[in-house]
């Protein structure tokens, strides 16, 4: 039994550090392969999230936010570069993107997203529940 329960995560510079105050308050990782993500990441998103109340920027340094989604903004790293989060201000919660998690043993992908629109250079790996669509949402712990 582990009695460190948060996650930590952060960019490559160090530049943007944060924490969620228990490990089981992660969603489970939904990849999305829209366009935007695409450009995003540079290749695709594969996000997993909480709700605000468990999550803590430790350090925000060089954060930086960007908006191309009406009511979603997107955070990374000014500095190094690194797409970091997906935040929802009107909601309780905020998207992150799971390859920024120090450890990642206990998370799971659940979905992937916007099949279709994949890029033409890679095949889709079949795993969690493939959605041609944006049509799939997983709620974040409570
Ligand atoms: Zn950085
Ligand atoms: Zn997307």
């Amino acid at each position: 039994m582990t009695t460190n329960t948060k996650a930590t995560g952060g960019c490559i510079c160090g530049g943007v550090r944060y924490e969620v105050s228990d490990h089981t308050k992660l969603r489970p990782v939904v990849a999305c392969h829209c366009e935007q993500c695409r450009r995003f990441s540079g290749h695709f998103i594969a996000a997993s999230g909480t709700q605000h109340k468990y999550f803590t920027l430790l350090n925000q340094e060089t954060l930086r936010w960007y908006t191309y989604i009406p009511n979603v903004k997107q955070g990374f790293c000014g500095e190094c570069g690194c797409s970091l989060f997906f935040d929802y201000p009107k909601e309780a919660r905020i998207s992150i993107a799971a390859g920024s998690l120090d450890n990642t043993d206990n998370v799971t992908l659940a979905a992937q997203i916007y099949c279709t629109e994949a890029g033409d250079y890679y095949h889709l790996h079949p795993e969690g529940e493939m959605i041609d669509d944006g049509e799939f949402s997983l709620n974040c712990p409570d």
